[in-house]
């Protein structure tokens, strides 16, 4: 399939269906964490990239294929609501199915009128928020020139105004970055003046192939908890894993989501095994097959091998079979 990926199942949304909406990579932001590499160039247009049908079709075809999905969640490879449209996506998804829809989200673009509009069929959103001040936030996040952080700030602020779902904010907690006393409290500032519903707390547990991001320490995960609790509620970080039982074509499955995130090598290994019990040289067959591919291998992060993309070669939209080009903005 060209848009939709997984089930993937995570301790946030349980058994969720992925559907992608952008050419890799299409972001306002260059996150030093970011697992896709540095955004070569931004983008800043909202666009239809594929024809919006095409990608209801295929999430049509899903929905007959997987069962027992909790979530249907629109993800990027890149900025989510740079896909101009996706409200009229996710109004024709809730016709087809009762399954919530989610949207995963940098929020750097909330701060306009119609994206917020797009979001309020939604029934969670899950904006990041990885900074509260100005400084970090243009450490961490480094976005596009034009976009600042109190923008950011008011424009997650006015659409929890007019947004009656549930806000879930993602902060991401970089080791020695964001997670010293300082920026956790300038953080719970302004979560204050947001008022989510929840903040979600991610750990960067993927290999970042731009830089070497630390994890932070348990002490730290536990003071961030203790200093955002005072202002929200907050959900402790804990890995997803995968889940690739209802998946047709193993392979194709996993190269699918290897080429949007890192996959760990343990926990592929343990979803092929739950697909195929007493199967064991399965797991090594399908890794074989992946390496004589040449557009994955295996990196280390934190002690852990991890299966990536090789460098430079991301899907690109000729090889997923997509046409359209996205609009290229040099930083
Ligand atoms: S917002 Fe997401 S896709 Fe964009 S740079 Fe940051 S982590 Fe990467």
């Amino acid at each position: 399939m060209k848009y939709v990926f997984g089930p993937v199942s995570s301790k946030r949304l349980g058994q969720s269906l992925g559907v992608d909406l952008l050419p890799p990579k299409s972001c306002t932001w260059n996150c030093v964490y970011c697992q896709l590499g540095k955004t070569r160039k931004f983008v800043t247009e909202r666009q239809e990239f594929f024809p919006r049908e095409e990608i209801l079709q295929e999430i049509f075809e899903a929905l007959e294929i997987h069962k027992g999905l909790d979530w249907i969640t629109f993800v990027g490879s890149g900025e989510t609501m740079l896909y101009r449209g996706i409200g009229w996506l996710i109004g024709e998804v809730k016709k087809l199915t009762t399954i919530p829809v989610a949207v995963i989200t940098n929020g750097s673009l909330l701060y306009l009128p119609d994206v917020r509009e797009e979001l309020l069929q939604a029934d969670a959103v899950l904006p990041s928020l990885n900074a509260g001040s100005e400084a970090l936030h243009m450490q961490i996040d480094r976005p596009v020139a034009g976009l600042t952080f109190r923008q950011h700030i008011e424009g997650l602020a006015a659409f929890r105004r007019e947004y009656a779902g549930r806000l879930w904010i993602e902060v991401m907690l970089l080791g020695g970055i964001n997670d010293s006393d300082e920026a956790l409290h300038d953080l719970a500032a302004v979560l204050k003046e947001i008022n989510p519903d929840m903040v979600h707390i991610v750990l960067p547990t993927r290999p970042a192939p731009e830089q070497e991001i630390r994890l932070p320490s348990d002490e730290r995960i536990e003071r961030a908890i203790a200093i955002l609790s005072e202002v929200t509620t907050v959900v402790h970080p804990l890995k997803g894993s995968m889940d690739l039982k209802s998946a047709p074509d193993l392979l194709r499955a996993v190269t699918d989501i290897v080429s949007r995130h890192p996959v760990q090598q343990r926990e592929l290994q343990k979803a092929i095994v739950d697909r195929f019990p007493g199967e064991d040289n399965k797991a090594d067959e399908v890794m074989q097959k992946m390496l004589a591919m040449g557009r994955f291998k295996l990196v280390e992060h934190g002690g852990e091998p991890y299966w990536v993309m090789v460098p430079g070669d991301s899907v690109t939209p000729a090889q997923s079979g997509r046409s359209s080009e996205p609009p290229l903005l040099e930083r």
